[in-house]
């Protein structure tokens, strides 16, 4: 059963600066990067167990590079940035990235998604050079079902990347996990139940169409009404208003509890209406929609032109940004898994 608390914050954003509006009226104020499309776990909603061909680091754009990127989508109303991938830790310049990010008058927020696996070493680092938060994936709580979901991964290096991120104080912290049918969506209640011991966020994803058939998609996807009767097993669940950092996420809490579940139905239902985000691949490909085919490369714009192509850029991704995506219906679905040219880890997820 679901308690409805008070709405006080509201989750559209509204225009700050003609710049970063797009063509239907929305902000658009956070960017994600993928820093590189390599990973070291192989999990099995987002690459093949084999054959994946990754692009050549001389392909992606200088640090100075994005640095430049990153200053005039700051300029243009940018406020938060995200650094994932594949895995950004594997980026043997990240902490200098997001030192030099930091230095970007108008950056308010700079965010990591991480598997966590190389965070026991370098979480200190990152957050010393500017780090705020991070959101970490872990879809199981079982070591063996751990190294099965991820193909390559010791469960114990994440639990010491989630341990290390809290105590250089990345707060709040997030764990992600896409739910399966018939990998871990048994172990729903238990994951939702670190929220009763711990001030985490566990948000629950809906498996996206994204690189597989059709057929496979639909046999392992679970809607998030139903992960949502699987948390409710632990307790009676109060609806929590949106607010700065929740995202996409619809969020509950036990009562009681210090920590927060979320759930993202991109799936089931749109939140196209309140997408304040767009993004970047490591080779400089922005990406108006994580759904959408289009994509603009910045490098070579960059190259040419300098700043002002930059700017022209980001000009044609805001407007070329779509009213929303197609996933609901089993055609979008389809033609998401067919069409999408860029799998998730080089999308930045
Ligand atoms: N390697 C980092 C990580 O796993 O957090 C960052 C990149 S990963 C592509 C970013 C996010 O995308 C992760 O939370 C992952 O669970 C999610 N993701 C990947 N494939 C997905 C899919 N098919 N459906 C839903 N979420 C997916
Ligand atoms: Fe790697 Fe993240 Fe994709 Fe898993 S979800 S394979 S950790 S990029």
């Amino acid at each position: 059963m679901i308690a409805q608390a008070p709405q006080t914050t509201s989750l559209g954003e509204r225009a700050s600066s003609p710049e970063n509006i797009d063509g239907f009226g929305r902000t658009i104020s956070y960017l994600r990067i993928s820093l590189t499309d390599r990973c070291n776990l192989r999990c099995l909603y987002c690459m093949p167990a084999e054959g994946m061909t990754f692009m050549h680091p001389s392909h992606y754009l200088r640090r100075e590079e994005l640095n430049t990127v990153l200053r005039v989508a700051v300029q243009m109303g940018i406020r938060k940035i995200r650094f994932t991938g594949g895995e950004p830790t594997l980026r043997p310049e990240l902490v200098e990235i997001v030192r030099d990010t930091r230095s970007i008058e108008g950056v308010e927020e700079i965010a990591l998604s991480t598997n966590a696996v190389l965070l026991d070493r370098k979480a200190a680092a990152l957050k010393e050079a500017g780090v705020d938060r991070v959101n970490i994936s872990l879809d199981t709580l079982r070591p063996d079902r751990f190294r099965q979901m991820t193909r390559l991964g010791n469960i114990e290096k994440v639990f010491a990347g989630i341990r290390a991120a809290w105590e250089v104080g990345m707060r709040p912290l997030k764990i992600n996990t896409v739910v399966m049918r018939g990998q871990n969506d048994d172990e729903i209640g238990q994951l939702a139940a670190l929220t009763q011991r711990y001030p985490i966020e566990v948000r629950f994803i809906e498996y996206m169409p994204i690189g597989v058939s059709y057929e496979a998609w639909r046999a392992s996807f679970v809607p998030a009404a139903e992960i949502l009767r699987a948390c409710e097993q632990n307790g009676v669940l109060i609806h929590v208003p949106q607010e700065r950092y929740s995202g996409p996420a619809e969020r509950y809490q036990y009562m009681g509890a210090p920590g927060k579940i979320g759930v993202i139905h991109a799936v089931s239902t749109s939140f196209c209406g309140y997408c304040n985000r767009i993004r970047m691949t490591a080779d400089g490909l922005f990406k108006p929609c994580l759904h959408s085919d289009h994509v603009f490369d910045v490098k070579e714009a960059l190259r040419m032109r300098g700043e002002e192509g930059v700017r022209d850029v980001l000009r044609h991704v805001l407007r070329k940004k779509p009213l929303q995506h197609h996933m609901q219906v089993p055609e979008g679905a389809l033609a998401n898994t067919r069409y999408s040219r860029l799998n998730m880890s080089q999308m930045g997820g």
